[in-house]
This record gives C-alpha cells, sequence and structure tokens, in this order.
C-alpha cells in the first residue's frame, strides 16, 4: 500500500473542502409509516404522533409527521446498495487509511431540524467537507479531526443537517505480552456515585442505589433521581438472585484477564432494576433467556472483586 504524504492529506482535504456541496443519492424510499414505526418501537418512543393517523390530526401537526431524529435514516444506503458518487470525504479518509490512520472515532455529532417530515416526502442528502485539521496527539494516538456537514433537502428545500466530526488516528501498536505474567483485568470506573457499589462488593453486597426521598431504586447508579429529581441518595441490599433477561457471547476482541468466549447478561432483579454481570460456572451454550442466576463475587486479583452471575436460584 502507497503511503500518502501528510502533505498530499492536506492538499486532497483542501481540495475538497474548496468542492463544496455534493449530491448524494436520493432516499431509496419516501418517509413512511413502516420505518417510522420500527424506528420508534426500537428507540421505545411512545409518541402517538409518529405512528397514530387519528391522534395525530387532532395535533398540531394535522397529520402523521416523521421523528425529526430520523433524519439521516432516509438516506441511509444500507447493505449492498451501490454507493458511486460517494462524498467528498471518502477520499480523505481513503488516504488517511492509506498512510496507517486506520482508527476511526466519531467525536461530535450536532442535529439541526428546520421542520418536520410528513409521509411521502423524498429526501436528497447532500455532503460538504468543511474541516480537516491536524496531525494532532491524542490519548488513542496520533490523528486527523475531519469534520463534514450534510444537509437533506426536500423538492430542493433544507429540513434537516448534521455535522459530523471523526478522529482518523494511528492505532498504538501493542506492546507484545511478556513471558508469563498474565493480563491485567479492566478496572472499573469508580466515581462519587458508583463508590458505594463497589465498597459493597469488596464486602460480598449487591448494592442497589435508592432515592432517599422517593424510594425508587436506580441502576447504573446516578447522581440524580430520575422519577422526583432529589439528589438524596441511599442504597438496598439485593438479594443476590435474579434472572437472566438478555446476553450476549463474546469472542472477539479478546479483554484482559478473560478467557473467551464468554457471556455478558443484563439480569433482571427480583428488586425490580437490571444489571449487566458476566455469567460463570457454565457453557456458553447452556445460557438461556429466564434463566435463573444467582450473584458470585469472583475475585480477579489482588485489588479487583467483581459481581458475575451463575446459574442457580434459591
Ligand atoms: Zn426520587
Amino acid at each position: 500500500m502507497t503511503a500518502v504524504t501528510q502533505e498530499t492529506v492536506h492538499q486532497l482535504a483542501e481540495r475538497q473542502i474548496a468542492v463544496g456541496e455534493v449530491r448524494g443519492t436520493p432516499a431509496a424510499d419516501p418517509v413512511n409509516l413502516p420505518m417510522i414505526r420500527h424506528w420508534t418501537t426500537a428507540m421505545g418512543d411512545a409518541n402517538p404522533v409518529y405512528t397514530d393517523e387519528e391522534y395525530a390530526r387532532g395535533s398540531v401537526h394535522g397529520e402523521i409527521v416523521a421523528p425529526p431524529a430520523m433524519a439521516q435514516v432516509w438516506t441511509m444506503p444500507g447493505r449492498g446498495r451501490d454507493e458511486k458518487g460517494g462524498t467528498p470525504v471518502d477520499d480523505v479518509l481513503a488516504a488517511l487509511d492509506g498512510s496507517g490512520y486506520t482508527g476511526v472515532v466519531a467525536t461530535n455529532c450536532e442535529q439541526t431540524y428546520h421542520r418536520y417530515l410528513r409521509l411521502g416526502e423524498r429526501l436528497e442528502p447532500a455532503t460538504r467537507m468543511t474541516g480537516f485539521t491536524g496531525p494532532k496527539q491524542t490519548a488513542l494516538g496520533e490523528g486527523y479531526f475531519v469534520t463534514w456537514n450534510v444537509s437533506w433537502y426536500s423538492s430542493g428545500e433544507p429540513v434537516a443537517e448534521m455535522l459530523f466530526r471523526v478522529l482518523k488516528f494511528r492505532p498504538r501498536e501493542r506492546k507484545p505480552q511478556s513471558g508469563s505474567s498474565q493480563p491485567y483485568p479492566l478496572r472499573p470506573a469508580v466515581n462519587r456515585d458508583t463508590e458505594f457499589f463497589w465498597e459493597g462488593v469488596r464486602k460480598g453486597e449487591l448494592r442497589i442505589q435508592r432515592c432517599a426521598d422517593c424510594g425508587e431504586l436506580r441502576h447504573p447508579p446516578g447522581p440524580l433521581c430520575p422519577k422526583c429529581r432529589s439528589v438524596a441518595r441511599t442504597h438496598v441490599v439485593a438479594c443476590g438472585e435474579g434472572e437472566v433477561f438478555s446476553f450476549i457471547v463474546h469472542h472477539n476482541p479478546p479483554v484482559p484477564g478473560l478467557e473467551t468466549p464468554f457471556v455478558v447478561a443484563v439480569v433482571q432483579l427480583p428488586e425490580g432494576v437490571r444489571i449487566v454481570g458476566n455469567v460463570v460456572n457454565c457453557l456458553t451454550e447452556e445460557v438461556s433467556i429466564g434463566m435463573p442466576v444467582r450473584v458470585r463475587f469472583v475475585q480477579m486479583d489482588d485489588e479487583l472483586t467483581l459481581p458475575m452471575w451463575a446459574p442457580g436460584g434459591s
């Protein structure tokens, strides 16, 4: 692969910024109710103005409208769709890949909605590259910030816009594992909101945060009660039993301190909250939704204990 010099990437980026707005492939389908229904179901947005014709007729909109946050959905190319006539950004991203800046992480996404969309409108995207800075030293490695703006048009009228920025970085070289030393398990992030939980784990208690005003239990822990907005909090100790609500089998990437494959589950506690944890002491193929599990406090090393879940109820 030919390495592209920094000079060349900068020149290419400047040229693409000068190109201005480039029209993309129009939406495959007009704004439509089935896609709105799928999206609102997936997002858990129960607002009837998006799906209930009668309700929508009586609303300020007078008819069904699409959730504004779906703007990007309408013109996503989908798998296998021909993507020729790409955006001005594609060449720059490809050039960075070719120079070894193969890592990518999205850093900014800001959307602006000019109005609601109605059923039957067919959107057309247009992209312009607006920023290119670097190389910068970041925690992930050396990289470039690439910024672009997408505008969506309906019959020539701009209806929504998005600013998107990514960091394209050169991944750091991994140091080879030395001899017999075990890879170090990942540490949980402990802060003022979560320290009570980890203190409990060290004592063999599974603690759930509880609002000191209204009594609502919440997990993961946070600074504010979502029900009554109180910042006063305390905790209760869970009975330690639960039921697998959902799970995945993790094969890749490797995780320090754990052997793959392993199971990560969302465990429904009888106290009413759900908690994420690994399922241990059984084969991955034995895990099923609804399986009763019991908490185990697993010593990972001298300092770290993690709550995990093993088959078996009371
Ligand atoms: Zn509360």
